[in-house]
């Protein structure tokens, strides 16, 4: 794995959250965009090299409106920049790790995404992301 690439943050109102993280931040997000797929509004802020990414469930069944439901708003998930996700992803499986995704998906940010399961790691849902060239 590469870097943080970003981290993921549940809200419950990315509207509200977007002037509290441009405060906090001293900057603007820099884009929103919808993840049909996975029932989800994101937005993204830049800190130096690294990013944040905020999310709020647009559909009732969505993984962020279960996890505000069982935790309240917080800390989501921690992303990995990959090279090769599906390289990765074999490599993590290999290693014990269970993973939430048979095969990559694509995600917000033109990335495609894979996630491991919150149990293999210390209950910290970990994101792979690679770029899509
Ligand atoms: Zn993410």
């Amino acid at each position: 794995m590469n870097k943080v690439e970003h981290i993921g943050i549940a809200v419950k109102d990315i509207e509200a959250a977007n002037a509290v993280y441009a405060k906090l931040l001293g900057a603007a997000h820099y884009k929103m965009e919808e993840v049909l797929s996975e029932g989800v509004q994101t937005s993204f802020f830049k800190v130096g090299l690294n990013k944040i990414e905020l999310l709020q469930a647009t559909k009732p069944e969505s993984a962020i409106a279960k996890f505000i439901d069982r935790k309240g708003e917080g800390i989501h998930h921690i992303a990995f920049a990959v090279e090769n996700i599906k390289a990765e992803m074999a490599r993590l499986k290999k290693e014990g790790f269970k993973l939430l995704n048979e095969e990559p998906k694509r995600g917000a940010d033109n990335k495609l995404i894979a996630f491991v399961h919150p149990k293999s790691a210390n209950g910290v849902l970990v994101e792979l992301c690679q770029e899509i060239e």
